[in-house]
């Protein structure tokens, strides 16, 4: 079957607005629609690179793969219940490789902006969670910059990080068929409520806490337990897993069912979420995983994730299916309705 022509993204406009910062269709259409024009695929065959809009790039080496990802954290407030902007560096990392495959990172890149008048204090909290993140994930900080820039020019701190690693085979977000199970490995939309509860000074607050982890020995898990019947895998970060199930279904070519009552969520989120207005199946979460797995390995791989404490929760939430191809579909228990794709405007700096 050839995947289907993506539906026309939007125009961009004369000027960037925040809802181009905010991992919805705005932010695929500046993306698609300008940074990745022009740079040729490199030579090999199998490789995955810029075009692929991937987590990261896959570049063959012999006979495996080297993934290099790269990301910016701009997350406002830079400290929040569950995490900081640093300890989110390192998991944003380390989680974009891990779903490439490369659960074994070589080790980061980390360039920090600093905005003048920033706490030598603040700055040493920010270092001892970023080592203590990588030492969870097993991994170091092997090179980096730091930068200041003039009071006001910036608001506090920026984090850049790339991360390194080897897969001996890249996993993909456009390998799903009809019928392979969608799981995820745990409680959604739990970083973005604890953001939004921050900013908004929600009564709820001390009851939400982000999930920041690091992930790659929790897909390691499961890639031992599933290997090549895992046909697909994303961290579902801005957009959340609506955004990440549409990506799988438009770029594999299948539909996707998902049944509302299997989706796991906190009553804390539900109750915030609600608060604001947001489904938390469009809201970021920042150590969970959606996986794509073929039937016969669902079991195993469902068992994997759930003897690993972050995937104690995880849980099947629907099917590939070769019905309205590109689209989500949610089974609410009364009926179906389509799920939209988030267009992006409703969570800026939400990482
Ligand atoms: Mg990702």
């Amino acid at each position: 079957m050839s995947t289907p022509r993506r539906p026309p993204l939007p125009r961009i406009d004369e000027r960037i607005t925040m809802k181009y910062g905010a991992g919805g269709r705005a932010m695929r259409a500046l993306i698609e629609g300008l940074f990745a024009q022009g740079f040729p695929a490199t030579p090999g065959p199998d490789d995955v690179t810029l075009s692929a809009l991937d987590d990261g790039a896959a570049v063959r080496v012999g006979d495996r793969w080297l993934v290099v990802t790269t990301d910016s954290h701009v997350v406002k407030p830079w400290v929040f219940p569950g995490g900081d902007i640093a300890r989110l560096a390192v998991c944003g990392t380390v989680n974009d490789l891990a779903v490439m495959g490369a659960t074994d990172p070589v080790g980061l890149t980390c360039a920090v902006v600093i905005e003048e008048g920033f706490a030598r204090t603040d700055l040493e909290a920010l270092h001892a969670s970023l080592r203590a993140a990588c030492e969870e994930a097993g991994t170091t900080v092997l090179t980096g910059d730091t930068k200041v820039m003039g009071r006001g020019e910036l608001d506090g701190i920026v984090f850049n990080t790339c991360g390194i690693g080897w897969a001996s085979r890249p996993v993909t977000d456009r390998g799903l068929r009809p019928g392979d199970v969608l799981m995820v490995s745990g409680t959604i939309g739990d970083h973005g409520m604890a953001i939004m509860a921050v900013r908004h000074k929600l009564a709820l607050e001390g009851d939400l806490r982000s999930d920041v982890a690091p992930v790659n020995g929790l897909v390691r898990r499961a890639l031992e337990a599933g290997g090549t019947a895992i046909s697909a895998m994303k961290d579902p970060t801005r957009g959340g897993v609506a955004a990440v199930l549409h990506e799988m279904a438009q770029k594999s070519g299948v539909g996707v069912l998902i049944r509302e009552s299997s989706l796991p969520v906190r009553p804390a989120v539900r109750a915030a979420a609600e608060l604001v207005g947001l489904d938390p199946l469009v809201v970021a979460n920042e150590g969970k995983v959606v996986l794509g797995v073929r039937p016969e390995a669902a079991d195993a791989v469902l068992a994997a994730l759930r003897a690993h404490p972050l995937g104690r929760d995880a849980t099947t939430i629907g099917t590939a299916t070769d019905d309205r191809i590109g689209s989500v579909v949610m089974d609410t228990g009364f009926g179906r309705r389509l799920v939209a794709e988030p267009e992006g405007e409703l969570l800026p700096r939400i990482c």
